[in-house]
């Protein structure tokens, strides 16, 4: 902490990166919460993303799981290769990383971070998208993203984010903190956000694939109704029939409809 403080008066010490989303957890709140959705054993092995200084890897050694790092920050690597020798560690941009160069993930990976703000999202995705397919997930968002993520149908959070998730998880948000739980104080909350990754073969990935394609211009005029806006762009089907058939009320929006209902609008053409 001492260290973190120092930090932002910039003598000497590493002074958090703007660029690079730093802000430090101060609050001991958020690595029990993290460790206790994560549920880690010894069998697991434990991906953290954007470790930092340690804050979350300390209480996450503890479990006894392994553990793999990956940190874009070059200037972290004394910290950490001094208070944790035995994990290895990724150095560069995780996004970057292409899927053969990420380490094993094993069977029973679990995945967490607290996350920088201006990549939360491409990183969730990246994990629901290409895998490796991860037991859990449990990272720090800021509020609107975790909130989006696990939005259910017909409330204010429920966009095309939240239909994407729930394609590929179960979401569950947990605790809020405010800016005075990091180092230095963002402007706005930060959110807890579970994921529990779902079991899918090849051709029900295709269909949400599939859907997520006709789903996403649907959520880009979300204020309007998605029949007449189906109607235009993929005129050869008989929409009225199919919200008929799957009771989909003809005046609803998007965010009326839910991803089940999505998925059942949206299936591949058959070969
Ligand atoms: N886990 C630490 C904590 O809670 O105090 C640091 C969290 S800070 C919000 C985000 C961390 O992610 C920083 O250490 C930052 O350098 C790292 N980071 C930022 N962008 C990254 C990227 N693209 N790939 C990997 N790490 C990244």
């Amino acid at each position: 902490m001492n260290r973190l403080r120092q930090s932002n008066r910039n003598d000497g010490f590493i002074k958090a990166k703007k660029s690079l989303g730093q802000n430090f957890c101060r609050d001991q709140r958020i690595p029990e919460e993290i460790l206790r959705r994560l549920n880690p054993t010894p069998q697991h092995h434990i991906w953290e993303i954007g470790p930092g200084q340690g804050a979350l890897t300390e209480k996450l050694v503890k479990s006894g799981a392994s553990m793999h790092l990956f940190e874009i920050d070059e200037r972290m690597r004394p910290i950490l290769t001094q208070k944790f020798a035995n994990i290895e560690i990724t150095w560069g941009d995780f996004l970057e990383i292409s899927p053969e160069r990420l380490p094993p993930g094993g069977e029973h990976l679990l995945v967490c971070g607290n996350l920088p703000y201006y990549c939360g999202t491409p990183i969730i995705r990246r994990f629901l998208e290409d895998g490796p397919m991860a037991e859990r997930i449990v990272f720090m968002l800021q509020e609107e993203v975790s909130k989006k993520a696990a939005a259910q149908c017909n409330s204010s959070d429920y966009s095309y984010l939240s239909v994407h998730t729930s394609f590929f998880a179960r979401a569950t948000v947990g605790s809020t903190f405010g800016p005075d739980s990091f180092i230095p104080p963002p402007k706005i909350n930060s959110t807890i956000l579970q994921l529990e990754p779902l079991q899918l073969n090849s051709a029900e990935r295709e269909h949400r694939f599939y859907a997520l394609k006709k789903v996403s211009p649907l959520f880009q005029q979300r204020r309007k109704m998605a029949l007449p806006l189906l109607k235009r762009s993929m005129p050869e089907t008989n929409w009225p029939a199919r919200f008929d058939e799957l009771g989909i009320d003809h005046k609803a929006r998007p965010e009326n409809i839910s991803p089940e209902k999505f998925l059942a609008l949206f299936s591949p053409p058959q070969p």
